[in-house]
């Protein structure tokens, strides 16, 4: 990787503002999944072991855009009111402000520092803004060593705005930028990239974190050894058009399953009946099969599925399921692959050296339509070679499963794993500082 890392820079008694990803999910204030806080550890003990004054600060879910500059209503919201007759309008601004004081609470990032303190065994001091009264004073008194985690990025309308006045600010907290937030290198906000990129501070370097999803994420792609499969699920093609063209020049062989491969049989002529298909996409799959014989690549279809007469509502409800083959009845949908695909597939997948993985095979959420996925995840987890997982849905689906220690690498991040595979630059890490 050509990007300075901390292990670049000198860190020691250096203020350092790391952005990290702990938007962990949470139920009634507790923290149920730990690993992006796990993720982001060896950088910050790293950064505490070398005397740098680590400051950290995270997104957390998505705030209503209320909390904007001091509380204020959004525009949308602003129009909506003065909408209103006279006498309805202080109700309505104090239902807006209430929604946002709410998010407030539930979107705080307090719990985090509080488990992070735990795990770390020091104090991480919190500060209840993300720039202001709060961060300045809790910024000014770190000691070399010290932890501070700043709150919720996205209680600011600048963080996805890339507010300048807001990078300005947060450049004056720090003398080193550290990225560390995978999870959120795909996206150009003010703390994942517009800091560095405005050129505010001079030093901007990544995390371990990001280091090492690169480096296997970026050296399968580009050096992979052969044979090479990628399997592609999930539901719409249109999510995926670049990966799966740039994913046929990389690898070997293309296996898609999941919602996204009915537009795929569609375009070969098959019937299939009221399963999910993107009709503007028709032309774009015949070019991609078409580009898959030009390269010599093989692109491998489902040849059977598990098909329903409707979807599962709520999602895991029972269903009663029949097979067919590439040919589904005019009220049936597709929801999983059929056990003969499924074979197919995870044959390919043991036979390879590299393979990466993003998206479910079918309605993994419901058991009875999960085995696709199932089978998949199990042939990666039999396969000796490199197995990547792309982050999301088929990242939860193996560790769900129990095979996470048997995988080569489970992305944090599935945006931004995905704009990889497309071949894409994130503006995360594009915005550091070239070795
Ligand atoms: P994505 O976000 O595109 O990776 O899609 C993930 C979702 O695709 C999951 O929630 C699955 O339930 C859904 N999915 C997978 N296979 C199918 C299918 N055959 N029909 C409809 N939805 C599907």
């Amino acid at each position: 990787m050509n990007k300075k890392s901390i292990k670049d820079v000198c860190v020691k008694g250096k203020r350092c503002l790391v952005r990290v990803d702990f938007n962990v999910p949470m139920k009634d204030g507790v923290i149920t999944d730990e690993t992006r806080i796990n993720g982001a550890l060896p950088t910050i003990k790293y950064l505490i072991d070398n005397g740098a004054k680590v400051i950290l600060c995270s997104h957390m879910g998505k705030p209503h855009n209320i909390l904007t500059e001091g509380f204020g209503l959004t525009k949308k919201e602003k129009k909506a009111v003065e909408a209103l007759p006279a006498e309805e309008q202080a109700a309505a601004k104090a239902e807006y402000l209430k929604k946002a004081l709410n998010d407030k609470k539930k979107f705080t990032l307090k719990p985090v520092a509080i488990r992070l303190a735990e795990k770390l065994g020091q104090p991480v001091a919190f500060a209840e803004d993300l720039v202001g009264e709060s961060a300045d004073a809790v910024v000014s008194a770190l000691k070399d060593g010290e932890v501070c985690l700043l709150e919720n990025t996205r209680f600011m309308a600048g963080e996805e705005k890339r507010d300048e006045a807001l990078c300005k600010k947060l450049a004056s907290y720090c003398d080193i930028y550290v990225n560390d937030a995978f999870g959120t290198a795909h996206r150009s906000h003010a703390t994942t990239a517009a800091i560095a990129e405005y050129g505010f501070v001079d030093t901007a370097v990544c995390g371990f974190l990001i280091e090492k999803e690169l480096s296997v994420m970026a050296d399968a792609l580009e050096n992979p050894v052969h044979p090479f499969v990628a399997i592609l699920g999930g539901a719409k093609v249109a999510d995926k058009l670049k990966v799966i063209s740039n994913l046929l020049e990389k690898c070997d062989t293309l296996i898609i399953g999941g919602g996204m491969a009915f537009t795929f049989l569609k375009a070969k002529g098959f019937e299939v009946g009221a399963s999910l298909v993107d009709n503007e996409q028709i032309d774009y799959c015949k070019d991609m099969m078409k580009k898959a014989e030009d390269l010599g690549k093989k692109l491998i279809l489902p040849v059977d599925c598990v098909c329903a007469k409707s979807f599962p509502n709520p999602i895991d409800a029972e269903i009663e399921t029949i097979v067919c083959g590439e040919n589904i009845p005019a009220d049936y949908m597709g929801l999983d692959i059929g056990a003969k695909s499924a074979e197919t597939f995870a044959n390919e997948v043991k036979s390879a050296k590299t393979v990466i993985w993003n998206g479910p095979m079918g309605v993994f959420e419901n058991p009875t339509l999960a085995k696709g996925t199932i089978a998949v995840a199990k042939a990666l987890a039999d396969t000796e070679g490199t197995t990547i997982i792309g982050g999301g849905d088929s990242a939860a689906a193996v560790t769900q499963l129990g095979f996470a220690d048997k995988m080569s690498h489970i992305s944090t991040g599935g945006g931004a794993s995905l704009e990889l595979f497309e071949g894409k630059k994130l503006p995360g890490i594009e915005c550091l500082n070239n070795k």
